[in-house]
């Protein structure tokens, strides 16, 4: 684990406790040494996670879109940061850069990023590990929902089994080295499916 992208808020979020959780991340990874890489905004969780990294003596990439730099809210004081083009552009170089991915609490942009990335492993474009940090139970009814799913027969075990959970950064950091990718083989998954339903 050399580098770490994380996707979260451009907003603070209701709770004091979400930026508190950004902070710790952004130490933990100093701490190990990782890298972080993230959406390269100074705003909402995202500024405190770079800052804090930072201020702990870490590394961080920013990978942002030439359209939001416009908007004044890129981290302009960052050693690294890598202005892309489009949306598209920043997803993919943050996902070539990174060994692995964690969502801290967000918005639409997180979830967006979160489960692009889920497809992704999915479909065995990568095998890094994703998972999220359920800060003061944030995504408990998103976890729900993805259960409900795997009753519902959209998802199966093993692509359930790729969201890696943990209340705590030091946890999931821990859950990501010892991240085996399971052989997810979706077309054959989706043959059985029908092959049940006929
Ligand atoms: P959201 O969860 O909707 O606040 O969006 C946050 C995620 O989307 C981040 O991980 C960013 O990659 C991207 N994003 C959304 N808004 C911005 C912004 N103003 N500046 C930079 N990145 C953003």
């Amino acid at each position: 684990m050399k580098r770490i992208c994380v996707f979260c808020g451009s907003s603070p979020g209701a709770r004091r406790d979400y930026v508190q959780a950004a902070v710790s991340l952004g130490q933990k990874l100093a701490e190990n040494e990782i890298t972080l890489v993230y959406g390269g905004a100074i705003v909402g969780v995202m500024g405190k996670l770079a800052q804090a990294t930072l201020d702990a003596g870490g590394h961080v990439i920013g990978v942002i879109p030439k359209g939001l730099m416009d908007m004044e809210v890129a981290f302009t004081n960052l050693p690294d940061l890598r202005v892309v083009n489009t949306m598209h552009e920043r997803k993919a170089l943050m996902a070539e850069l990174s060994d692995g991915f964690i969502a801290l609490p967000g918005g639409l942009g997180t979830l967006e990023e979160l489960f692009e990335i889920l497809t992704w492993a999915n479909l065995g474009i990568h095998r890094k590990p994703c998972g999220l940090l359920n800060v003061s139970s944030y995504y408990d009814k998103l976890l729900g929902f993805l259960d409900y799913m795997v009753e519902e027969k959209f998802v199966n075990t093993a692509q359930r089994a790729m969201v890696l959970v943990a209340e705590h950064p030091g946890a999931l950091i821990e859950r990501f080295r010892d991240y085996v990718p399971p052989n997810a083989d979706k077309a054959a998954w989706i043959l059985k499916m029908t092959a049940e339903l006929q």
